[in-house]
């Protein structure tokens, strides 16, 4: 080890001035309540917001404002070269759309709160502090490898069989003399600040993460880079100084940093600071076939948020559905409560699986469609037409010169017990509903062939004599069993079942010729009502061009 360390701190860090001590004072410990998380969001720069983001969000969000605690943002830019302009923007309105909202750190217009800045480029002295004192201490030593001589190193490593990495025998720099040090400070060589690790592979530790439970995991003798040359810090340096400055309690990530973990504690340790509750999450899952797998960028456009929105799922189905693979008693409160605002259910990390959660798509959809049941007509209506303002022009313009038709027709089977559920996307409702405007009213299904065409038109011409739009539902339903009754449909679904081979359908198919006729489809909201909304001058038109191509 180096002798003389204080000097060599001076030697790295002579415009260093500040001190831990001062840092301490001027971060605070914060007055919370008792239990009270303090946690973030700490995402680097990219530009690609995805599930993950979201997910680590909703478990850092609802553990943090449960708690009476604090959620923040902070910007891990430290990696200049994947950082995108405005990727900042597009990540805190990506998770606000999802009701995700930061108590304090960096903003669309600057950072607000008293513990920033909170964009780590911006941190650099802060950094420096502390990277003096490890040195002081003897905990961190500059390196002055080159790229070479890394790769030469790597390719012994190989050829010995060895572990690869800097460490042990092979870091060249961790037990340097000052002269050594200073002389290549003199030629102007670049160098990293390396930790001086004092852990060995063959030990274990022991850890107990929130959601993984202990583990058992193996030491880290790894002299890994604390400031790279440009004396930016790495993400592991940066996470345990802003962690503690910003007196985080609980971290939530994604459990990619797990193998960094052991490295993470003795960080921790080599500065004296207790180390934050980490809580790894688990990877979200996909069936591919009959395999499982990570979601993954390049195959799954499921995998980015800007993919939910497009599609239309309302931001509720997304963030249920979330909730209910996050937590694995949510389905059951969500039966047990289906009208109680979601915020009122206690989330807890404990019902996490540590393994990762499948993520379904099929069942994203049927969490969609209780969703939108739950909604009332003004809101799906609200709803459908923002989404479609966005993205199907024709559709949003429809929308909004149509608005009581929409509404109306958003209303039907609404409410009650057993609303319906044919609604999972907003992009749904153009197929669900556009029948109700001519410019989108086209035929697209087709009688089965098993029907007699002259049944068909028979049946037809007999609705359109007796249709009288004054009747009620029961007057209306009475006329079509009789005209079916008449050409040999059974008027009663019982009989029916009971011996199907004495008739030529049921009064069900009869309604089914009308439907085909109004809407152009054999499934539609209560026809009763869509008649009536459409108005007898449109069903009579309809109906006529239908018998006219039978
Ligand atoms: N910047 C890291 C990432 O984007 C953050 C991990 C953490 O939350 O500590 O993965």
């Amino acid at each position: 080890m180096n002798t003389d360390c204080n000097a060599l701190a001076e030697l790295l860090f002579p415009d260093v001035c500040d001190t831990p001590e001062s840092l301490e004072q001027r971060f605070p410990q914060r007055e919370l309540q008792e239990g009270a998380v303090v946690s973030r969001m700490a995402p680097s720069p990219t530009g690609f917001v995805h599930l993950g983001n979201l997910v680590q969000g909703i478990t850092s969000e609802r553990l943090c404002h449960q708690s009476g605690g604090v959620l923040y943002l902070r910007v891990e830019d430290t990696d200049a070269k994947r950082e995108v302009p405005g990727a900042v923007e597009v990540l805190i309105e990506a998770l606000s759309h999802y009701g995700i909202c930061f108590d304090e750190g960096a903003t669309v217009d600057g950072d607000c709160g008293d513990y920033g800045p909170y964009r780590q480029r911006q941190r650099r002295d802060i950094y420096h502090v502390y990277a003096k004192k490890l040195v002081a201490e003897g905990k961190a030593y500059p390196c002055f490898c080159t790229e070479d001589e890394l790769s030469a190193m790597h390719e012994r490593q190989e050829a010995e069989k060895a572990n690869f990495g800097y460490y042990g025998k092979w870091a060249l720099w961790r037990d340097r003399s000052i002269e050594d040090i200073k002389a290549a400070l003199d030629e102007g060589k670049p160098w990293v600040l390396r930790f001086y690790s004092q852990g060995f592979v063959e030990n274990k530790i022991k850890f107990t993460d929130l959601i993984k439970g202990s583990l058992e995991l193996t030491e880290n003798d790894i002299d890994h880079v604390l400031l790279k040359s440009d004396g930016i810090p790495t993400y592991h340096f940066a996470h345990a100084v802003d962690d503690h400055l910003m007196r985080t309690t609980h971290v939530v990530r994604g459990d990619e940093w797990l193998p960094s973990l052991p490295f993470h504690l003795q960080l921790f340790s080599a500065l004296g600071w207790k180390c934050p509750k980490y809580l790894h999450i688990g990877p979200l899952i996909k069936m591919d076939g009959d395999s499982k797998r990570k979601l993954s960028k390049r195959k799954d456009p499921e995998l980015a948020l800007t993919y939910y929105r497009s599609e239309g799922f309302p931001t509720e189905s997304v963030y249920e559905y979330l909730m209910g693979v996050l937590n694995s008693n949510f389905e059951d409160w969500r039966r047990a409560n289906p009208d109680a605002p979601v915020a009122d259910f206690k989330f807890s990390y404990k019902k996490m699986n540590p393994a990762g959660s499948l993520f379904d798509y099929a069942k994203l959809c049927d969490v969609s469609k209780n969703v939108i049941s739950r909604m009332s007509a003004q809101e799906v209506y609200e709803k459908t037409l923002q989404w479609a303002l966005e993205y199907d022009a024709d559709f949003g313009a429809i929308l909004k010169d149509n608005k009581d038709i929409a509404l109306r027709t958003f209303a039907i089977g609404r409410g009650g017990k057993k609303p319906r559920k044919d609604i999972a996307v907003w992009k749904d409702a153009k197929d669900y509903m556009g029948f109700m405007f001519s410019e989108l009213f086209e035929v697209k299904d087709s009688y089965d062939e098993r029907f007699d065409k002259a049944d068909i038109k028979a049946a037809l011409n007999a609705f359109l004599e007796t249709y009288d739009p004054a009747d009620s539902q029961q007057e209306w339903f009475d006329k079509i069993k009789a005209i079916g009754e008449r050409i040999g449909f059974c008027p009663d679904m019982k009989a029916y079942k009971a011996s199907p081979e004495s008739y030529k359908g049921s009064v069900a198919d009869i309604s089914m010729f009308l439907r085909v006729a109004v809407t152009g489809k054999l499934n539609s909201p209560d026809m009763y009502e869509v008649m009536s909304i459409l108005g007898q001058d449109e069903v009579r038109k309809r109906i006529v061009s239908m018998t006219e191509v039978l």
